[in-house]
């Protein structure tokens, strides 16, 4: 098994792991419970670290959830012979919170998108001095995390319907604000849940910053197997281009089940490493496409992960069909994150919002969705003429 021969990338130290400079390529994962339970983080901290994960990101979107994740840290320090996990934070909408959050992580995502949400008068080139600041201050690492679906309002209207030129675009300008600002410890990431933008982005982006180490992701890829077949075909191709510091396997599962994030991961590596790739059905991604968050703290009720298992088996009828069902966990990201979607379901603490593409459908009880949903996508497919793909 030999290395993949890798493009050179500055070195980037979170923790304990190196992300770039030709270190191995470090394998993440996300803590897929409320940050607030306390006990069901550490649990997902414990559970992560002992599949084999480099960093393991915690989301926090308020100070309440800062204060947890205090407590997580402190919980889980025995990791590792005594040096603890390598956290990374994840700041969802709230840059604000970087202070606080800092003497508890090795490292910071901030989204360029929602730099915009808090503080409008501020511009953006000073919200991201401000959160460079406090990593200088407190030793640790940035990744500049760029999603297609949430890049800012500026480079959406800019760039219309050409959301990875926006995706692209966001990057490397945050890239060069935090040069021009003399902070260099940091990584990328450009991800969407369509594995083509990923690969469209992430090497575009590498054409022009060879030099910055990317974190790599395919977004609400969904369930397995099909989460990893879409994952694998990206990282297939950016990988063995030498494209990729560090990975983040994102599926859908149950709580206890995370480590698989990390196995899988690993697993995709070592294929790549021993040039096992494997072939895809050239019709792979045509007919029914389902697409579903891998569930963080922000997660409505724990029975999403059901109600994603249980969709999958209810559409098995239409799998041939080209229809694309988006599955979210929560309010913030679900109403938007479903528009693009023929067929949306997001979740809220006790039912969930069904919509057909932009227009809400309406909102039922947990055990009533999915037939409102069956019902739904029987209409979808006869009000589009779809024949099997
Ligand atoms: S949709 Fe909501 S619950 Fe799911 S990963 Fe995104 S923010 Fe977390």
């Amino acid at each position: 098994m030999a290395p993949i021969r890798r493009k050179p990338t500055r070195a980037v130290r979170v923790g304990a792991v190196q992300i770039g400079g030709g270190a191995p390529i470090a394998v993440q994962s996300m803590a897929a419970t409320k940050t607030q339970d306390i006990e069901a983080t550490a649990r997902q901290v414990q559970l992560i670290n002992a599949a084999g994960a480099d960093i393991i990101r915690i989301a926090c979107d308020s100070r309440k959830d800062v204060e947890a994740l205090a407590e997580v840290r402190a919980r889980t320090r025995d990791l590792n012979d005594g040096r603890g996990a390598t956290l990374s934070v994840d700041l969802q909408e709230n840059y604000r919170l970087s202070e606080i959050v800092a003497p508890h992580v090795d490292k910071i995502r901030y989204n360029p998108g929602h730099l915009h949400h808090h503080e409008k008068d501020k511009s953006i080139r000073d919200k991201v001095a401000y959160i460079a600041d406090i990593a200088v201050k407190h030793d640790i690492a940035l990744r500049v995390g760029v999603n297609c679906g949430s890049v800012d309002p500026e480079k959406a209207a800019k760039f219309g319907h050409d959301d990875v030129g926006a995706m692209v675009e966001s990057a490397l300008e945050h890239a060069q604000m935090l040069d021009d600002l003399g902070f260099t410890r940091y990584v990328v990431s450009l991800k969407d849940s369509d594995w083509r933008k990923v690969v469209e982005g992430n090497r575009r982006f590498s054409s022009q910053r060879p030099d910055v180490p990317l974190h790599l992701g395919v977004t609400e890829a969904g369930m397995p197997p099909d989460g990893i077949i879409k994952t694998r075909i990206a990282f297939e191709q950016l990988l063995a281009e030498g494209i990729g510091d560090t990975i983040r396997v994102s599926l859908t599962l149950p709580f206890e089940d995370k480590g698989q994030e990390i196995t899988v991961g690993r697993d995709l590596i070592a294929d790549i490493e021993a040039g096992r790739f494997r072939s895809v059905p050239l019709n792979f991604g045509e007919g029914l496409n389902i697409i579903s968050c891998p569930s963080c703290s922000r997660v409505e009720n724990e029975q999403f992960i059901v109600l994603a298992q249980d969709l999958k088996k209810m559409t098995e009828y239409a799998k041939d069909y080209r229809v694309t069902i988006a599955v979210m966990g929560c309010r913030v990201n679900g109403p938007g994150e479903t528009d693009d979607a023929d067929i949306g379901l997001w979740c809220g603490p006790l039912g969930v919002n069904l919509k057909h593409g932009e227009e809400v459908v309406g909102h039922f009880p947990y055990d009533q969705v999915l037939d409102q949903a069956h019902a739904l996508l029987d209409r979808v497919i006869r009000d589009k003429g779809l024949a099997p793909a």
